[in-house]
């Protein structure tokens, strides 16, 4: 069965204990699984506060995060792969403390506009920290999900094919593909090839509108995109994403590019998401009987 999730940048820029409070009981009162909480700052990261709420309201998470120049662990620096490889390596045992299985997002590099392309020893640096930090997280029980972005926030791969030679050098059985539709739209030949291509190797999804806001509003083709995930038996984590300019995350917000407010009432915009993306689902789960 997938779990529906949603990211925490619907209902709170913030991760302060009240912040995070206020996250987990919209997340719970929409009728969600899962909620994914952006973790750019593990060492920020309040862990017991966190613990508390989840100790209160039981609810799944799961860790995303985007590097940034100072942990770049695909750039050439060697100061910002050692600061990229601690950072991931306390993002995982965040993760795995809340009792959480993955980390996902853009794991691989710094989350920007980029002035060219990864360098072929830039690739190898973060190569190596990537087998590393998935042998730690395996010993942790979490899976490191690899976000497929489109070429405005990274460098290193933009489409599941270049993603699924991606995994193959890092060959760690705990590393996995994250599609995002919103990525995929801007940068795949169509919905439906990435998934049948990746398989069981598709291992977590992010639902994104093509300007990130409510689902339906834009051009992405979602019905061939589960139908894709209903031909493949895919049964992880599928998290919507969502941001507007009505809550606002000083560092992911600008990172992302969100500059304009698409949605106002943060309730409506994820129950809404929520029975689109059941709805969606529910429409396709029969194809593998055709
Ligand atoms: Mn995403």
């Amino acid at each position: 069965m997938v779990a529906f999730g949603v990211h925490a940048l619907v209902w709170t820029g913030a991760l302060d204990r009240a912040a995070l409070a206020h996250a987990v009981d919209r997340t719970r009162a929409a009728g969600y699984d899962v909620l994914e909480i952006p973790l750019l700052d593990p060492f920020a990261f309040d862990l017991a506060a966190a613990r508390e709420v989840l100790e209160r309201h039981p609810l799944r998470v799961t860790a995303s995060l985007g590097l940034s120049a100072a942990t770049d662990i695909s750039g050439e620096g060697p100061a910002a792969r050692d600061a990229g490889e601690r950072l991931l390596l306390a993002a995982v045992d965040v993760i795995a403390e809340l009792g959480g299985a993955h980390l996902v997002g853009v794991i691989y590099g710094a989350l920007a506009k980029h002035a060219r392309a990864a360098t072929v020893t830039g690739r190898a640096g973060g190569i190596g920290v990537l087998r590393r930090v998935a042998d730690h997280a395996h010993g942790r029980g979490v899976t490191l999900g690899l976000e497929i972005v489109n070429r405005y926030e990274t460098n290193v791969v933009n489409t599941a094919r270049q993603g699924l030679a991606y995994l193959d050098e890092i060959d760690r059985p705990n590393v996995v593909l994250h599609l995002d539709t919103y990525h995929m739209n801007i940068e795949e030949p169509d919905m439906m090839t990435p998934v049948l291509e990746a398989g069981p190797r598709l291992g977590y999804v992010h639902i994104g509108e093509s300007h990130r806001g409510y689902l339906g509003s834009g051009t992405v083709d979602f019905g061939a995109f589960y139908r894709a995930l209903a031909a493949i038996g895919y049964d992880g984590h599928v998290v919507f994403e969502s941001f507007s300019s009505a809550v606002v995350d000083p560092v992911l917000s600008n990172a992302l590019a969100v500059w304009r407010n698409l949605w106002n009432d943060s309730d409506d915009l994820a129950r809404h998401a929520l029975a689109t993306m059941r709805a969606g689902m529910r429409a396709v789960e029969s194809v593998q009987m055709h």
